[in-house]
């Protein structure tokens, strides 16, 4: 009986060794398809940026959300430094965390659309992406009780007819650090600081601790140099 037990023990472990082997694979695949899009966005330069003004105006973004635990902390980190962010969040994540969609309106945070389940847009599913928009507009309205007008397309893939068929804005990004595939808050922070300027629109997501603590090393060390933090709606409508 022991050693049947024993050998049940043995299987399962070498098949969760397996399957874990499997999935980092497959995480891997999808940071290196994900990398190889956002230099394609790059090359293309697609992406806004407003002419100087002379303040010194940052906007710091977060994408993905929100994560019940590290937009909360980041949430905290902001309002104690006084920033207002731009959280683009996608409809999945808002509808499993109404309680902090609603917190980041209230404390005066600007609220995009992310898509409902993170697609990126493509030939084949035009419509399917347009519907995730206007469900996601739903949903994040439906908690908030403000229109949404900005989104951020996932990968940057965009199709400017929909700036007219649904009054929406696409917004992209001047710094990306890749915050997302780096276990080093104080290497993410030095890639942004050492890159950043006026006018920037500073990429992060607030789906992983390493990016929460990044992004409020970045804040202490961007103010210390005189920046304001704002909104992309203050960054771009002046
Ligand atoms: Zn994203």
């Amino acid at each position: 009986m022991k050693r049947k037990v024993n050998v049940v023990m043995a299987v399962m472990t070498i098949y969760a060794l397996l399957s874990m082997l499997q999935t980092r694979d497959s995480a891997m695949k999808v940071k290196e398809t994900i990398a190889a899009g956002r230099e394609a966005v790059y090359r293309e330069e697609n992406y806004v940026k407003t002419k100087n003004t002379g303040n010194k105006k940052i906007a710091i973004t977060f994408d993905d959300g929100p994560h019940p635990q590290y937009t909360e902390q980041l949430l905290e980190g902001l309002k104690e430094r006084g920033v207002k962010a731009t959280f683009f969040v996608t409809g999945e994540h808002a509808e499993l965390h109404p309680d902090i969609v609603a917190k980041m309106s209230e404390e005066g945070h600007l609220i995009g659309n992310h898509t409902y389940s993170h697609i990126q847009l493509s030939e084949r599913n035009r419509e399917e992406f347009k519907n995730q928009l206007i469900k996601t507009n739903e949903i994040i309205s439906g908690i908030t009780g403000k229109e949404v007008i900005y989104v951020r397309p996932p990968y940057g893939t965009w199709d400017k007819k929909f700036e007219t068929e649904l009054n929406m804005f696409p917004v992209l990004w001047t710094v990306d650090p890749l915050d997302w595939c780096s276990d080093n808050a104080a290497c993410v922070a030095e890639r942004v600081v050492s890159k950043a300027d006026e006018n920037d629109i500073i990429l992060l997501h607030d789906y992983y601790e390493t990016s929460v603590t990044a992004a409020l090393k970045i804040v202490d060390r961007l103010q210390e140099e005189g920046y304001e933090f704002v909104t992309v709606e203050d960054l771009l409508v002046e």
